[in-house]
């Protein structure tokens, strides 16, 4: 009994789904927020990031935009367009700031926009104010 007491405990730690295909930065981005306490589910592209998304009903997606099979702007435009996952935030990753890639990002669906390499406080930051809707930090 006491198992399934802390079972359903568990289970209200806020769900993150990091769609990234790098393996390096999956590693080194889920540790860190599982450290944060959250639980972590992951995706390699993004047509697996969906297929993901519908599973899982995460809290939050962390969408990398440069991946294999489908990348980022077009798997946002998809989870935007499926009523069962359209409400979830993404915050998109991407690699370089360019100019154009934040409004691009927003115009794909996506909530807030981050570069790499990770500023994880700020991240962090990001992620409470979609989650917790904080209006500042
Ligand atoms: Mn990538």
């Amino acid at each position: 009994m006491r198992l399934l007491v802390r079972t359903s405990q568990v289970n209200l730690m806020p769900k993150i789904l990091l769609v990234e295909d790098n393996e390096m930065n999956r590693d080194m981005l889920s540790r860190r927020l599982i450290k944060r306490g959250f639980e972590i589910v992951m995706a390699v592209d993004g047509r697996q990031g969906l297929e993901m998304a519908r599973q899982e009903s995460p809290d939050l997606i962390l969408m990398d935009m440069s991946l294999p099979e489908m990348d980022g702007w077009e798997t946002t435009r998809q989870l935007r367009s499926d009523e069962r996952i359209r409400s979830i935030p993404v915050i998109a990753l991407t690699a370089h700031a360019m100019a154009g890639d934040r409004e691009k990002a927003m115009q794909a669906g996506c909530n807030d926009y981050d570069t790499k390499p990770i500023e994880f406080p700020r991240l962090l930051e990001k992620i409470d104010i979609l989650i917790n809707g904080k209006a500042q930090a």
